[in-house]
């Protein structure tokens, strides 16, 4: 498969999402690394955006809570290009209201090759790495190929 290029620039679009028991482990990172955030634009989930705006003291781009269409905001961001970044502290603990739609949203995240950090292991690899302040440029396949695809009956 063919892929094409689409460019990261310096200011990387991030969004931040954690389910409530993991809320404070978020805001714990965010907080440490606030100077790295800073200059990107923030993205978050209703409840999540709330308490990291309070915490940061800059200005979180606040979309709907998860569980009431958020996470499908986000997904839906990610297929226009309007977020290249996300951070995501599920719950492997407990059920949620919006699985499916926590699905949807990992799935979106592997569609447009996106990074996605899902742990504070992770998001500190992420953030700390060089091609976090450089231009990037992300591979996707050309789904050219699938858009054009042989539909039985056409
Ligand atoms: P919230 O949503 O930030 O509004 O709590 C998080 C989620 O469950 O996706």
């Amino acid at each position: 498969m063919t892929h094409k290029k689409i460019s990261m620039v310096h200011d990387k679009k991030v969004a931040l999402v954690a389910h409530d028991n993991k809320k404070r482990d978020l805001v714990d990172w965010a907080r440490y690394n606030r100077e790295l955030l800073a200059h990107h634009k923030v993205y978050a989930t209703g409840t999540t955006g709330q308490i990291l705006e309070r915490e940061l003291g800059f200005e979180v781009t606040k979309l709907q809570s998860g569980p009431l269409g958020g996470d499908q905001q986000v997904g839906a961001k990610i297929a226009g290009g309007e977020i290249d970044f996300l951070i995501f502290f599920w719950d492997p603990l407990e059920p949620q209201p919006h699985d499916p739609d926590v699905k949807a949203l990992l799935r979106m995240a592997v569609v447009w090759n996106i990074p996605i950090a899902c742990n504070r292991a992770s998001a500190d690899f992420m953030i700390s790495s060089p091609l976090m302040d450089e231009n990037y440029e992300r591979l996707v396949p050309d789904y050219d190929a699938y858009r054009s695809r042989w539909i039985p009956n056409e």
